[in-house]
């Protein structure tokens, strides 16, 4: 019985999580950086301006969907000045469109004269000030979560993070794997902290986004989320539960079980591989996918996953995942969501 790990209903649309607008320190408007995003074929995007939360509803159309979120800024206090800085920052998504308020906002995080302008009395009911500890930052992720909103952990590499700053963190939806604006500043973000993360048993999906704080760092990696519609509710649906790959420029058109045998159906490409925890796999099962129909296909015998498990007398290895990647002959990628054996019994 075929099982499809990418829904085989819906449709793709194609989004930025992560940019910035006049509303804090991003050079284009709201509207502006819809029409460009709508110009390169984009349906969604996630208005992620610096610790204010702003809706733009009204920005959502039949063809295009706006949601509602903020990035926040955890930093370390530290006598070296930013340069030698560490700092969380993590993206809330509001899982309503009718949330107008964030229950982590803090003003004395607010550094944008644009932002301060349009701080209310409402949002300053509200105080959830942090310090730069795995403690604190959870507690607002915590908040965030039980506030109705979803939370991603952003661009690790340009904040000066390493596992002792990330392994614990609690109640994380995702995690970015690309971030184009720490590539074009030479911080390219990579998969170590999202596979340290998954090692760790806590289920994070992969993010590829912009950043967008300027037309220069626009479209350089986006999410294709499969959804029932382009509504606010659909959306978040599939968003939550994974249904969607993250990508510089491969397409995964097909990700689907089917006794044992996992296929992966996409754009042309270099190599296809599959990633797990366990080390010999990871270097066996690279492919170069095949042309089939109108497509590329690589399948792989994935229930061996479980037998290695089982004969090494593993006694995590329920608990192992999988995941995929393609690559391109020019080194773009995309990410699948990670997939747990535990959750998948035809693999047990
Ligand atoms: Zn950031
Ligand atoms: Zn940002």
């Amino acid at each position: 019985m075929k099982r499809w790990l990418l829904p085989e209903g819906g449709q793709f649309y194609k989004a930025n999580l992560h940019l910035h607008t006049t509303v804090s320190d991003g050079q284009m408007t709201p509207e502006e950086i819809k029409e460009a995003y709508r110009a390169r074929g984009y349906s969604i995007l996630a208005f992620t301006d610096h610790e204010i939360f702003v809706p733009h509803n009204d920005l959502t159309d039949e063809n295009f969907l706006a949601l509602n979120a903020h990035e926040i800024a955890i930093d370390e206090i530290t006598v070296q000045g930013d340069r030698y800085q560490r700092t969380y920052h993590l993206n809330f998504y509001a899982k309503s469109r009718e949330t107008t308020l964030s229950p982590v906002f803090s003003e004395s995080r607010i550094v944008c004269p644009s932002s301060m302008a349009l701080v209310t009395d409402e949002m300053r009911e509200t105080d959830a000030r942090a310090v730069y500890s795995v403690p604190s930052v959870n507690d607002l992720i915590r908040i965030g979560n039980e506030g109705g909103f979803f939370v991603c952990y952003n661009h690790p590499v340009w904040s000066l993070q390493n596992y002792p700053d990330y392994i614990g963190l609690e109640g994380l939806w995702g995690i970015e794997v690309y971030n184009h604006g720490c590539v074009l500043e030479d911080l390219p973000d990579t998969t170590v902290p999202f596979d340290d993360l998954l090692r760790a048993g806590k289920d994070v999906f992969p993010v590829c986004s912009d950043d967008a704080h300027a037309p220069v760092d626009c479209f350089g990696g986006w999410t294709m989320i499969r959804a029932a519609s382009l509504d606010y509710d659909d959306v978040i649906r599939a968003l939550l539960a994974g249904d969607f790959y993250s990508t510089t420029g491969p397409e995964i058109t097909e990700l689907s079980l089917d006794d044992g045998v996992l296929t992966v159906r996409c754009s042309e490409a270099r190599e296809v591989r599959v990633v797990t925890d366990w080390r010999s796999y990871r270097v066996a099962k690279a492919a170069a996918p095949k042309r089939e129909g109108d497509g590329f296909v690589a399948r792989f015998q994935i229930s061996r996953i479980g037998d290695k498990y089982r004969a090494e007398t593993e006694p995590d290895w329920k608990n192992s995942y999988f995941r995929v990647e393609v690559a391109d002959e020019c080194g773009k990628r995309a990410y699948t969501r990670p997939f747990r054996v535990s959750a998948l019994p035809e693999l047990l």
